[in-house]
């Protein structure tokens, strides 16, 4: 029994992935924070495609949830593999430095830093056992090329560019590989107050990215199809900047 795990599978991307991978025949872990009401959504399309899908709640940046929830379920059981994580949770507080308070800070962080260290910890072991598993982590543009007033959301996801390129280095052996996605403007609740009009001049697709179009790059890497690529970071930003 095949399980993908998928966190911030709520809504917007990490949605799509989830759908993609259905598609795909795995499983479905659906993790978010707390809308419950836009998971329900995820977990209706996921079961459409008839595959299992599951609903599991948790803040990834809390280690004791991490460890209560995700732990919990994957000792009581033993006989299901996941063998797909993708580390897609994430928010942003943008702010200039100088105005940034502690909790924008460490909560940016918490969530796509220390969020990929709590999940990625529980389900590795396994897949070294196994000898096969697919990591993909939903960077972004901004921790690549660092954005003014993203202080916080741009070293987090340097951070983890940087934690994917050494764990492929770690793991490569065992037949796992770990590959980031870095997305540019995709639209979505997190780019809902953003003017596409006003970006779009500067992006060469002259448009805002689908989840869609993330979800394709993230199944290929989540795929056997991208056997011979590990320790990447593939932008996905209609040209923006690479
Ligand atoms: P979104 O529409 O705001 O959805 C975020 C999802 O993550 C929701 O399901 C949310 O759960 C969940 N989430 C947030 N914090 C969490 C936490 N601490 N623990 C567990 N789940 C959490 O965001 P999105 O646009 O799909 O973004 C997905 C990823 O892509 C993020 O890492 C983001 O940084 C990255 N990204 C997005 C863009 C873009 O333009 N959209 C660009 C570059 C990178 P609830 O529904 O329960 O709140």
């Amino acid at each position: 029994m095949k399980y993908a795990l998928i966190t911030g599978a709520g809504r917007g991307i990490g949605r799509a992935v989830a759908v993609k991978l259905a598609e795909m025949g795995y499983n479905i872990i659906i993790n978010y924070k707390s809308n419950t009401e836009e998971a329900n959504k995820t977990l209706a399309l996921v079961q459409e495609k008839n595959c299992e899908g599951i609903l599991m709640p948790f803040d990834v940046g809390n280690r004791t949830q991490v460890d209560s929830t995700l732990g919990a379920w994957i000792e009581q059981n033993p006989d299901k593999t996941i063998e797909v994580l993708v580390n897609n949770a994430g928010i942003r507080k943008d702010t200039l430095l100088m105005w940034m308070k502690p909790e924008e800070w460490d909560s940016v962080i918490d969530a796509s830093l220390n969020g990929f260290y709590n999940v990625t910890r529980l389900l590795i072991n396994s897949m070294l056992l196994k000898r096969y598993g697919k990591i993909v982590n939903v960077a972004s543009l901004s921790g690549l090329k660092g954005m003014a007033g993203q202080v916080n959301y741009s070293s987090a996801k340097a951070g983890l560019i940087g934690a994917t390129k050494a764990l492929a280095q770690e793991v490569g052996r065992r037949g796992i590989t770990v590959n980031v996605v870095a997305p540019g403007f995709i639209k979505s609740d997190m780019t809902e107050g953003i003017n596409e009009a006003d970006f779009k001049k500067m992006i060469p697709l002259n448009r805002f990215g689908e989840v869609e179009e993330v979800a394709e790059l993230v199944a290929f890497l989540a795929s056997s199809k991208s056997s011979y690529i590990t320790g990447e970071v593939i932008s996905i930003n209609g040209g923006l900047y690479s």
